[in-house]
């Protein structure tokens, strides 16, 4: 399990994303990838290797609202550019990084083929990206509630749509997830460490936990789908 980190602001969030991956780089990782919402579509970098790698590759998201980001240590699939996060869903329009397993991920994949997805990857977190896709009517957080109820293992997830560019939604059961709330800006990471330079409002998420995330406002759910 290696890091997260996901912003909804003002501020360039290709450097609040790498800057934050970097804090993270001390728990070790094999790959590193980011995507953001810009312009009606998810622009996605991945790397394999450092995160000086990614910085490389990346051409600049001028106008884009949010981004997610992440690096990967590997436990399905090998540590490979298709492996890295962020994962698509079957039309490309979400994106979904993920700390943990997805333990009944061949049974979902199984039924998601038969349904005609096409998947790039052997990960466990390509199939959470595309169920969640599945479930996609517009409303993102509901697509995440509807996903995660179907899924046994452990995840910290940030998610985000195209059609929906000012919003990220991230969800926690059994690996860390942290939510810092800013100066209308949110931040959501699997460690404090990657936002506090940014502010130190933070909100610790309990197994069960979905954040909902605007551009001006935040929601939490328990595990019961309460509002908190
Ligand atoms: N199980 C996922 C994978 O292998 C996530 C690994 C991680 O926590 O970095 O891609």
């Amino acid at each position: 399990m290696c890091g997260i980190v996901g912003y909804i602001g003002k501020k360039d969030i290709d450097n609040i994303l790498l800057e934050g991956l970097k804090r993270l780089e001390y728990r070790g990782y094999d790959s590193a990838g980011i995507a953001v919402v810009n312009n009606g579509k998810i622009n996605a970098t991945k790397a394999v290797g450092r995160i000086t790698e990614l910085e490389k590759k990346i051409t600049g998201d001028v106008g884009a609202t949010v981004g997610i980001s992440h690096t990967r240590w590997a436990t399905h699939g090998e540590p490979t550019e298709n492996n890295a996060h962020p994962h698509l869903s079957n039309d490309g329009k979400l994106a979904l990084v993920h700390n943990g397993i997805i333990e009944n991920y061949q049974e979902i994949k199984g039924r998601l083929l038969l349904s005609g997805h096409k998947f790039i990857s052997e990960t466990d977190t390509e199939v959470l990206a595309h169920l969640i896709g599945e479930k996609y009517k517009g409303n993102l957080l509901e697509a995440v509630q509807a996903a995660l109820v179907e899924v046994r293992g452990s995840y910290g997830i940030a998610v985000v749509h195209a059609d929906e560019p000012n919003r990220l939604v991230a969800a926690r059961m059994g690996s860390p997830l942290i939510f810092g709330v800013g100066e209308r800006e949110y931040f959501v990471a699997s460690d404090v460490s990657a936002f506090l330079g940014h502010t130190n409002k933070v909100i610790y998420l309990n197994d069960g936990d979905i954040v909902d995330i605007t551009d001006d406002s935040y929601k939490i759910y328990d595990i019961e789908q309460n509002l908190i």
